[in-house]
């Protein structure tokens, strides 16, 4: 069992030593008056990164979700979000000719007690570092609209006002890095025992 204890911390250790790239982040989700609504759980994979969303309070029906280019959430407009994420100059949308920009996602769809549970993708976007990093320049945001994205309207398919906001940054807006090292002292303690 100790050695277990031990394998873990350094896994741990070596994790967070090997650089600071983050493969995984949970996204805290905020409405318009700052009310916390659900999670974005990302992942990276050789996919590309995966979204793990769950929301509440939503209207029934299709709601528009796209990545932001400025990892900054201010409500209730949060236009501070700029435009959709779009490193290659696309236009926008994801049944466009000439699109689709990077952080375009399929309309996710709200039941009748306005819940989303739903796994997305961003198949061309990276957690690591690169020219489609999420975590390019600070960060971006994820932002779902109030009416469903039509998919080819320029610039954001008639999706409407902006209602749900998350920053997408490597570390929360109280400085601590969610992959936080374990104290290092507690390595050496189980050692010693
Ligand atoms: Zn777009």
């Amino acid at each position: 069992m100790r050695f277990i204890v031990v394998l873990i911390t350094l896994l741990l250790l070596i994790a967070c030593q090997s650089s600071d790239e983050i493969t995984s982040k949970t996204v805290e989700m905020y409405n318009g008056t700052g009310d916390r609504v659900g999670t974005a759980a990302l992942n990276e994979t050789a996919e590309g990164v995966q979204i793990e969303l769950t929301l509440e309070g939503l209207n029934p029906g299709f709601h528009g979700i796209h990545v932001h280019e400025y990892p900054v959430c201010e409500g209730p407009d949060f236009t501070s979000a700029g435009n959709h994420l779009d490193p290659e100059g696309n236009e926008h949308g994801l049944m466009h000719p000439d699109g689709a920009h990077l952080g375009d996602l399929p309309n996710i769809e709200a039941d009748g007690a306005g819940l989303v549970d739903v796994e997305l993708m961003l198949p061309e976007a990276t957690m690591l570092d690169g020219k489609n990093s999420l975590f390019g320049e600070g960060g971006t945001s994820l932002i779902v609209t109030e009416n469903q994205d039509d998919g080819v309207s320029q610039p954001s398919g008639n999706s409407g006002a902006r209602i749900i906001c998350g920053v997408i940054a490597k570390e929360d807006e109280d400085g601590e890095s969610e992959d936080a090292p374990t104290d290092p002292t507690e390595f050496n303690e189980d050692q010693e025992e």
